[in-house]
């Protein structure tokens, strides 16, 4: 897989979601994930969701895949 760079629009396409980051002193959710991947808006970290969740809580998913 190569990593692409997407435009981020929300509300279409994937199901994002937004959480705290665990990668920079957030105050704000501004970390978007979806059910495979993460970016974050602020610090630009970016990776899988299986990385995010090693380091922070998710909520669990509406589905499961
Ligand atoms: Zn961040």
């Amino acid at each position: 897989m190569t990593p692409k760079q997407k435009q981020f629009k929300s509300g279409t396409q994937k199901h994002w979601h937004l959480t705290q980051c665990p990668f920079h002193d957030d105050h704000n959710p501004s970390l978007a994930y979806n059910e495979t991947e993460f970016i974050c808006l602020a610090c630009g970290r970016k990776g899988s969701v299986d990385d995010l969740r090693k380091v922070t809580n998710l909520p669990e998913w509406e589905e499961r895949k």
